[in-house]
C-alpha cells in the first residue's frame, strides 16, 4: 500500500521542531517493527520508552501514539518519524531532504528561466494556491484549515526562494501577491493568525531586494499602479519604490 503523502508533504506540513526531532529518530534507527495494517502502518518507536505508534496511509497526522502528546491527540515526533520511514523506507536523508523552507529568501540566481521553466513555476504556484482555502466552519475544522494555509505558504516559499532575480520573476511575484490579496479580501480565507499576511510581507521584502540587485525589476512594480485598496496595504513599499 502506498501512502497518500511523500517527503515534501511531510516537510511542508510539519512544524520545524517536530520535524527535526522526527528526523533525529529516523536517522538514529529508532523506528522498529514497521508493519502495514488496515489502511495504515504501525511500528514501535524507541525513545525514553518504547512507543506503539500508528499512522494512516491517507494522512500521517491521523494516527496514534502511546506517548504523552499522542495521548492528547497532538501530532508527535514518533508519528512523523514513522511517516518518514513509510515514505523513505529507511534510506538515508540528504541535507536537502531535511531542509524545510518556511521562510522566503531572495534567490541567488540571475539567469532567465526558459518558457518551460516558467510554465512549471506557474503550475507549482497554482498547486500551492489550492491550500490557501476559505474557512467555512464548523469551528472544529479551524485548525486543519490553518494547517492548510501553512502548508500552502510553505510550498509557495520554496518556489519563491528558488526563483532567479530578474524582471520576469518580479512579475510572477507581484501576480502571486495580487492573487493572495484577492483570496484574503474576497475569498473567505480566515487569516486571523497572519500566516498568509506574513508570507506576503516576506515576498514584498524579497521584491525590495530584487529592486536593489536589479533595478530593471522595479518596472514590474508598475503592475500595482491603480489597483485600489488591498487588504492590508502590503503594496505600499513597492509602489513607493516604483515612483
Ligand atoms: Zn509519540
Amino acid at each position: 500500500m502506498l501512502p497518500n503523502y511523500d517527503l515534501n508533504k511531510i516537510k511542508f506540513a510539519t512544524d520545524g521542531p517536530t520535524f527535526q526531532r522526527a528526523v533525529g529518530l529516523y536517522e538514529g534507527g529508532k523506528i522498529t517493527k514497521v508493519e502495514e495494517f488496515g489502511r495504515g502502518y504501525a511500528a514501535i518507536v524507541l525513545g525514553t520508552e518504547s512507543y506503539h505508534v500508528s499512522v494512516s496511509a491517507r494522512n500521517y497526522k491521523h494516527g496514534n501514539c502511546t506517548c504523552y502528546f499522542g495521548q492528547k491527540d497532538t501530532l508527535c515526533k514518533h508519528m512523523v518519524a514513522l511517516a518518514l520511514y513509510v515514505v523513505r523506507g529507511g534510506q538515508l536523508l540528504s541535507a536537502e531532504d531535511k531542509k524545510q523552507s518556511h521562510h522566503v529568501e531572495c534567490g541567488s540566481r540571475r539567469e532567465a528561466l526558459s518558457g518551460e521553466e516558467i510554465k512549471s513555476v506557474k503550475k507549482s504556484i497554482s498547486l500551492g494556491m489550492r491550500y490557501i482555502k476559505p474557512y467555512t466552519g464548523p469551528s472544529r475544522t479551524w485548525f486543519s484549515n490553518q494547517d492548510s494555509l501553512m502548508e500552502g505558504c510553505s510550498i509557495l516559499s520554496a518556489i519563491v526562494s528558488d526563483l532567479p532575480v530578474n524582471r520576469p520573476s518580479a512579475e510572477i511575484l507581484i501576480k502571486l501577491l495580487l492573487r493572495l490579496d484577492k483570496k484574503l479580501c474576497e475569498g473567505g480565507v480566515d487569516d486571523s493568525n497572519g500566516i498568509v499576511g506574513g508570507f506576503m510581507r516576506e515576498v514584498v521584502q524579497v521584491l525590495m531586494e530584487y529592486a536593489r540587485i536589479d533595478p530593471e525589476c522595479i518596472k514590474a512594480f508598475k503592475l500595482l499602479t491603480g489597483i485600489g485598496n488591498t487588504c492590508f496595504g502590503w503594496e505600499e513599499p513597492l509602489v513607493c519604490e516604483s515612483r
